[in-house]
């Protein structure tokens, strides 16, 4: 049976304050969206009550790009929260700019957040998000803190592991959940804007550094609220909870509940392929009814499960030009 797909991942932004190797390439051509396409907040918010509301959308993920860098990101967040149905709502951030606005953010109604976290070295930080010179690693560190005053829970950090670059520091940042009510998630590379970027070795498999944290510690089977398509695993007697996200190695597809909307109102049915996607920002903005377009959301609900990512399967999905902070991470 098809999973029902009521989780919308919202692209608040394309742009960014880092520029990571493997979502925004250095050298990678990137057209930032004109401010002027970026749906306004009103837009967004129409589109919620009146197409994906109705449609059985209820869990909202906040992304982008750098979703911080949206102007008024708490007001939005507070009216996002305060729709009546909206039944879950979270963020993934790269926590640069948390430690001032955690507070605002939680009590605008957010509980749940991802921040991305892929070393606990600051050189090795800024070679990944591609500063050269500027440490950010502290301020990043700082917003998780405040994150975590402030009682974002669960807490998860996302880490994407390099080879060659941070996979020697699996185990510390694995341990990171021992004392800490935290939940740190392994998510395999994927080669979205640059398959090439880190050579023949591409990415490491979730099963490897499975293997290797139960090495060290033990793991067994956990739980935690909102794990999608994560596995999750604990070290015995910790606080916090380790999700392996195997996209590459373990193809879930049939079990993906989510459309993605990127920032300039494409609706796009799978991360990795782009048919069907209907560009409901100009058919609003044309006065198209919203229950024009909630037909048209439905029609493409319907069709999701033939066009997931399971195709590259069969070979007809190939490389992807476009860069994932472009699509809405
Ligand atoms: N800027 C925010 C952040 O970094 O958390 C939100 C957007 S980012 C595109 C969302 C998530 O996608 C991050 O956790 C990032 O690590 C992950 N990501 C980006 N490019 C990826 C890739 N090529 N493979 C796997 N994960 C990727
Ligand atoms: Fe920016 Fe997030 Fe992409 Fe890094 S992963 S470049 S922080 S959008």
């Amino acid at each position: 049976m098809n999973p029902v797909v009521d989780y919308l991942r919202i692209s608040l932004i394309d742009r960014c304050n880092f520029q990571c190797q493997y979502c925004m390439p250095e050298g990678a051509e990137l057209e930032y969206i004109r401010k002027q396409e970026v749906l306004t907040d009103a837009e967004l918010l129409t589109l919620l009550r009146e197409v994906f509301i109705p449609c059985g959308f209820s869990r909202f993920r906040l992304t982008g790009g750098e979703p911080l860098l949206r102007p008024q990101v708490v007001s939005l967040v507070q009216q996002i929260a305060a729709l009546p149905e909206t039944q879950d709502l979270s963020m993934t951030t790269n926590g640069f700019l948390l430690a001032d606005l955690a507070q605002g953010l939680y009590d605008a109604g957010l509980r749940r957040i991802n921040i991305s976290l892929d070393s606990l070295e600051p050189e090795v930080f800024n070679r990944i998000i591609g500063n050269r010179g500027r440490t950010r690693w502290q301020q990043v560190w700082s917003g998780i803190q405040a994150a975590h005053r402030v009682g974002f829970d669960p807490l998860k950090l996302n880490v994407v592991v390099i080879p060659g670059v941070n996979d020697h520091e699996v185990l510390d940042l694995a341990a990171l959940t021992i004392d800490r009510h935290w939940h740190v998630r392994f998510i395999e590379f994927m080669p979205i804007g640059n398959g090439n970027l880190f050579g023949d070795k591409g990415w490491i498999d979730s099963e490897t550094l499975r293997q290797q944290i139960h090495q060290r510690w033990g793991l067994v089977e956990a739980r935690v609220r909102g794990n999608g398509p994560a596995d999750v695993f604990q070290i015995p007697g910790a606080k916090g909870t380790l999700g392996f996200i195997s996209q590459m190695s373990e193809c879930f597809c049939d079990r993906c509940n989510r459309m993605r909307l990127s920032a300039d109102g494409w609706l796009r049915p799978c991360l990795l392929n782009e048919t069907g996607q209907i560009d409901l920002k100009t058919a609003l903005r044309s006065g198209v009814s919203t229950r024009e377009l909630c037909a048209q959301v439905q029609v493409l609900l319907d069709l999701k499960p033939a066009i997931n990512f399971k195709q590259r399967e069969s070979g007809t999905v190939g490389t992807y030009t476009r860069t994932m902070s472009q699509i809405g991470g």
